[in-house]
This record gives C-alpha cells, sequence and structure tokens, in this order.
C-alpha cells in the first residue's frame, strides 16, 4: 500500500482503454437501472458494479508503476472476479426461471463469502506466498512492466470455484436457447455467448498465459459483453420486448395466472392471482394444494384431469373460469409437459346475469305452467257438470267430431243414445229438490260405471243424459241401454231422504245409417226416447222406419 503511495502512475493506453469499458460499463448499468422491471434486474445491477470494480481495480494496476502495487492492486481486483461470475450466474437463474424477488440477505451473504474468502488470500499473499508464487515478478526491467503471475495452490483453487459458476451459468442458458424458440431463443444464445467470451478469456489467460498489454485479457473482454448487450437492448429490443410482453400479459392482466410445475408447485403467479390469494412473498415452489383461497380446488381440478372448471374462491363473491393449458416442450425424443397455465377469468358479471337469467326463466316457466294449469282447468270446468261432473253440451260437438273422423277412416258406427228419468218432476216433488240432486248424481255414477275404453256421457239437460258409444253397433248399444234401464230400475238409489227408486227412458240412434250428422242422429234419438215415454217408460227404443213417421 505504502509503495503504492510512493509509486507514479502512468495514463497509458491500456489503462486509457480499461477506463473506457469502466465508462461503458458504468453507463450500461445505470441505463439498465432505469429500464422496467425485469426478473433479476437488481443482481445485473450489482453485477456491473463488480465489473466496475474489476474494470477499476485492473486499470489502477495498469497505471501503478512498481510491481508491488501492481500486485496490490491484481489482489484488489478479487471481490470482482469473482463477485461477476456468481452475480452473473444468479442474473441468470432469476432471468430464466422469472423469479421477480430479489436474492434474500442470507443468500446475498452466502454467495459473498466466495469474493470475500478469495480477496482475503490474495490480500495475505505477502504472508503464505500460496496465491501467487515467488516467481510473480515483472515481465521486463522497465519501469511499469507488466507482471508476469505465479500462480499458486490457492489461486488454482479460486479459479475452479469460479469456473463451477460459469459452467453452471453456461449450462443455464444453453438449456434455456434449446427450450425457446424464435427471438427467445435468440436471446439465450446471446446469454450463451456474453458467458462464453470473458470466460475464454480467462480460461486462456490461466491455462495458455494468454495476455493482453501483459494483462489477464478478462476485464478487456467486457468490452465485448458491452457490444453484445448493446446489441441485444438495441437491436432486439431486449428488457423491452420480452418483459413487457410478459408484463403486458401477466402483470397487467386483471385475470388471475398462475404456472405449476409437473410436480404441482407454483413456479409463477402474476399480482392479480397473489391479490385473489392474499400472498405477498415465500410463495414461489409453494405446492399448489397448500395455495390459500382458491388452491385446493385447482388441485382437485388437476388431479381430476379436467380442463375447466367453475371457481368461487372462499370468502369471495366473485366467479372465476378456470381453464388449464398445458405447457409443453417439443423436443426429438417426444413432447414433454413442462408444467401448466392455469387461467382464471373473472366471469362474475356474466355469471351473475346467467343465473338472473336463468331465475328469471324459472319464473316465468313457473308462471306458464300455472297458467296451463289454470286454463286447463277452466277449460275443463267449462266442458264439465257441475253438478254430476259429467261432460256438458259444450264438448258433445267437439267429441263428437273426432269420433267421427276416427270411424269413418275405421268404418265403424257410432251409436247415441238419449235418456231421460221418468217422472223427475214428481220426484222432485214428493222428496224435494236434493234429494233429485242426489239421484242425479247417483244415476250418473251409474252411467259412467258402465262405460268402456271411447264411450262418454253427457248431462245435456236437467234430467236428461246423452251416451256416445263409438263403435257400437244398433243390437249391441241397445242390449248395454236395456240393461243399464233395468239394472236402475232394479236398484233404488242412495240420497239423503233414503233409497229412491228411479227409472229411465232411452231413445237410440246409430250413426251414420240414422243420421250423418250429430243434429240428425239427437233427433232421432229424441224421436225413438219420445216413443220409449210414450210406450210407457222405463224402456229402450231404437229408431225404427215407424218412429220417424
Ligand atoms: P217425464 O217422465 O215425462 O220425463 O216426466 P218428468 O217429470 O221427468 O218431466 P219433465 O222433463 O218435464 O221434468 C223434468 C224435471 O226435472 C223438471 C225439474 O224440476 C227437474 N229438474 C231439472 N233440472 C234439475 C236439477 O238440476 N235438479 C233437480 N233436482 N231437478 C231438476
Ligand atoms: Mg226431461
Ligand atoms: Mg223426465
Amino acid at each position: 500500500m505504502k509503495a503504492c503511495l510512493a509509486s507514479g502512475w502512468s495514463l497509458n493506453v491500456p489503462v486509457l482503454l480499461t477506463l473506457l469499458v469502466a465508462l461503458g460499463v458504468v453507463l450500461m448499468a445505470r441505463w439498465v437501472s432505469r429500464q422496467r422491471h425485469f426478473p433479476g434486474r437488481e443482481s445485473f445491477i450489482v453485477l456491473h458494479l463488480g465489473i466496475i470494480w474489476w474494470l477499476a481495480a485492473a486499470g489502477l494496476e495498469l497505471a501503478a508503476q512498481v510491481p508491488p502495487c501492481k500486485v496490490f492492486w491484481a489482489s484488489m481486483a478479487w471481490p470482482g472476479i469473482i463477485g461477476v461470475p456468481t452475480l452473473w450466474a444468479v442474473f441468470l437463474w432469476q432471468y430464466v426461471n422469472s423469479i421477480r424477488e430479489p436474492l434474500s440477505l442470507r443468500g446475498f451473504l452466502l454467495l459473498g463469502l466466495g469474493p470475500l474468502v478469495a480477496s482475503g488470500l490474495a490480500l495475505s499473499n505477502p504472508w503464505h506466498q500460496l496465491f501467487y508464487g515467488p516467481g510473480t515478478l515483472p515481465v521486463d526491467g522497465t519501469p511499469g512492466a507488466a507482471i508476469r503471475y505465479d500462480h499458486g495452490p490457492l489461486f488454482d483453487a479460486v479459479a475452479v470455484y469460479v469456473y463451477v459458476f460459469m459452467v453452471f451459468c453456461l449450462a443455464l442458458v444453453t438449456r434455456a436457447a434449446l427450450a425457446s424458440h424464435g427471438l427467445h431463443r435468440r436471446h439465450y444464445l446471446a446469454f450463451v455467448l456474453v458467458t462464453c467470451v470473458p470466460w475464454g478469456a480467462n480460461l486462456s489467460y490461466v491455462v495458455y498465459g494468454w495476455t493482453l498489454f501483459g494483462f489477464d485479457p478478462t476485464p478487456f473482454s467486457f468490452a465485448f459483453t458491452l457490444v453484445a448487450f448493446a446489441w441485444l437492448i438495441l437491436g432486439v429490443r431486449l428488457f423491452d420486448l420480452l418483459p413487457v410482453a410478459r408484463h403486458l400479459l401477466l402483470e397487467e392482466l386483471p385475470d388471475p395466472v398462475l404456472v405449476v410445475d409437473p410436480r404441482r408447485r407454483v413456479i409463477d403467479a402474476n399480482p392479480a392471482a397473489l391479490v385473489l390469494a392474499g400472498q405477498s412473498g415465500g410463495w414461489q415452489g409453494r405446492v399448489l394444494a397448500d395455495w390459500p383461497v382458491y388452491g385446493a380446488e385447482l388441485e382437485a381440478m388437476l388431479a381430476a384431469g379436467e380442463q375447466e372448471l367453475l371457481l368461487t374462491p372462499a370468502g369471495s363473491s366473485r366467479y372465476f373460469e378456470v381453464r388449464s393449458r398445458d405447457i409443453e416442450r417439443v423436443t426429438r425424443g417426444g413432447t414433454f409437459v413442462l408444467g401448466q397455465m392455469l387461467y382464471l377469468r373473472d366471469v362474475t358479471e356474466r355469471h351473475c346475469s346467467e343465473l338472473k337469467l336463468a331465475e328469471a326463466l324459472a319464473t316465468s316457466e313457473e308462471r306458464l305452467r300455472t297458467i296451463t294449469r289454470l286454463h286447463e282447468q277452466l277449460q275443463e270446468q267449462a266442458l264439465r257438470d257441475p253438478l254430476t261432473g259429467l261432460y256438458n253440451r259444450r264438448y258433445l260437438a267437439e267429441l263428437f267430431a273426432r269420433e267421427m273422423a276416427r270411424s269413418q277412416r275405421e268404418r265403424a258406427p257410432i251409436a247415441l243414445a238419449l235418456i231421460d228419468l221418468d217422472h223427475f218432476k214428481q220426484l222432485n216433488d214428493h222428496h224435494g229438490h236434493l234429494a233429485g240432486d242426489d239421484v242425479l248424481r247417483a244415476v250418473a255414477i251409474q252411467l259412467t260405471g258402465n262405460l268402456r275404453g271411447s264411450d262418454a256421457v253427457f248431462r245435456i239437460g236437467g234430467e236428461e243424459f246423452l251416451l256416445l258409444l263409438p263403435g257400437a253397433t244398433g243390437e249391441e248399444s241397445f242390449a248395454r241401454l236395456h240393461s243399464l234401464c233395468q239394472a236402475l230400475a232394479g236398484q233404488p238409489l242412495l240420497t239423503r231422504v233414503g233409497r229412491l227408486s228411479v227409472t229411465l227412458s232411452a231413445g237410440l240412434a246409430v250413426w251414420p245409417d240414422q243420421g250423418e250428422t250429430l243434429d240428425e242422429l239427437m233427433q232421432g234419438a229424441d224421436a225413438a226416447l219420445y216413443e220409449a215415454k210414450r210406450n210407457g217408460r222405463n224402456q229402450v227404443r231404437r229408431l225404427t222406419e215407424s218412429t220417424l213417421d
């Protein structure tokens, strides 16, 4: 140190060149620090400080005139010499893996140990001479001549330490370059070059003793690094295009996005995903199933091999449509799934309107059902007689038209019978109108009980009924009505005033022979009924030629 203070300085070409490179690096560091945020930004900036340190020490060594002073500055360069590859490795790791959090203090201290120990070993060399051996002497006797370093075992050990980092860096960027395409691949290839050139320079110096201005060429190779970065930044818009694209896609995206690796560990999450999960730091590498708020549901979805899910995060009133997409890498050996991207699209508004719509639809469907039911009830009521529950005259025309069409197709007859209770007025007079109603109801039950498949019974007047027997011939219908008539006469009906006997008279006409329309048929049946009454009641009459006369 004292030797250095007493020594003269020379501002020669190599010194100026070193200063120039250092200036370039300062400007670069300043420029990069003003860039948008990109993964590993902090490490990238500290890395430049390491380079500057190294260059400064190299410049001072070049400028110094006395050998001990040169060795002193060479020793002072070691924090930079070790720090640069270490920080380069950290930066690449963060950049390639999109790790946005800066290196933890523990990690920083741990990685700082190497440069610290190496510097200690180099600076304490005068006492042990294991770093630079006794052969460390100027190349010739001229003042300010470069030093030829005699590398001791400690130097070699430190060199190996540095190379471990360099190999790691090279492997990392090579792997990233192989895994990516297009512009991304070009970026990573540039990183490979930026990694290789200074390392190659250093290797050629350590192994083959190549020098530039009698000096380790590594710091000068940073000039190449500068050119390479200038090209990356200005030529292919590194830190601009790549992070901006990421920025736009993920950072600015209001919808949460997560990336999980094949072991279902969250390796990336955008701010929206972190906010929804209430996460701030230390989340990287966390198992998806343990991810707060919505991790378990996403895990279940992936475990079931499903691609879509409607998610309602716990404690939230929002709805998310989750889609998973495999992140694949196609190699010659086949396609490998590197992980999955989970995209949570906020569909709250859409889902709520769907729910409202479904609710409204259900309400109107229910209303429609009620209206239809009421309508059917009304229609039924309009067609039925309230006292007996039988069809009334309104329904007769409709049913007859239907049956007539069918009978025409099937060439089958339709029998129509008009039934009138005998002396019903008297019954009313003797037992009261309510007892008369009871009789009407009981007769209706009896008539209905004797119906077959397509038969129908109507109450068409006070104590008048009509039977429609599709498919029944004259004989058949006569026989059925006759037995009905006898059954009624033979069995008194239960009423509120006790059992009452009642008889009926019936007139029968058959379509189409005795009437082609309902009116004609009813007229015929009425004429036959009149005959039955005239003949003493309690009987069935068919329409005959004589009836019509
Ligand atoms: P006939 O044997 O000639 O038919 O004699 P009838 O007494 O039955 O004659 P008519 O057809 O003139 O009388 C029908 C009676 O039926 C008149 C009316 O008091 C009674 N009647 C009509 N509608 C109802 C009703 O809804 N309830 C009751 N209890 N009686 C009714
Ligand atoms: Mg009558
Ligand atoms: Mg009557």
